[in-house]
């Protein structure tokens, strides 16, 4: 085993993926196969075969959208988003064709828990006039739309931890 194929079964927890029969549920589900010439079982196949590096020098990794449909639908449990995830982690630590936006990604989960915090959404609002109705833009926070202010994950340290783990490699 590769050194990148035994990192990649350290992420994912598991070698689950070679219950993977290419049996293409996942691909005839997939959202990002309908934009990209992206197939999660084609994924799990260059997997199995130890095509590592070729995955994280591609783009590929990059078109899932993590809706995490394809682990839905697999009757074998292979855990195709799973695996695609741990192979993005994989090429962050590696430090391979990873896209410019994704370390600042990385740093907001670190300090908040999600990727991006909401502070304000913008929607039309109509004014009332003489004659036909006019709608103006409007900016509305969460309290000014009566939601509550967002929590970090209750289990927030734990996944930090877990994230720092990885980072950890990194600087190996
Ligand atoms: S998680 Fe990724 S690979 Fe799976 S169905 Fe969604 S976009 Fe496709
Ligand atoms: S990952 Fe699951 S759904 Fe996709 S081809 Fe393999 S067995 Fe089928």
């Amino acid at each position: 085993m590769t050194e990148l194929e035994t990192r990649l079964q350290h992420i994912t927890g598991s070698d689950r993926n070679i219950y993977c029969h290419q049996c293409g549920k996942c691909s005839s589900g997939c959202p990002a196969a309908d934009f990209f010439d992206f197939r999660p079982r084609k994924i799990l196949a260059m997997v199995q075969l130890g095509m590592i590096e070729e995955l994280l020098t591609s783009e590929i990794i990059w078109n899932c959208a993590q809706c995490l449909l394809c682990s839905e639908r697999c009757p074998r449990d292979a855990g195709p988003s799973e695996v695609i995830q741990a192979l993005q982690n994989l090429a962050y630590i590696s430090d391979i064709n990873v896209p410019e936006g994704y370390p600042v990604l990385i740093n907001s989960i670190l300090k908040t828990g999600v990727v991006q915090t909401p502070i304000k959404v913008k929607f039309w609002r109509e004014l009332p006039t003489k004659d036909a109705p006019r709608l103006k833009f409007e900016f509305r926070d969460r309290f000014s739309l009566g939601l509550p202010q967002l929590k970090k994950p209750e289990d927030f340290q734990k996944w930090s931890n877990a994230l720092q783990e990885i980072l950890k490699w990194k600087k190996e």
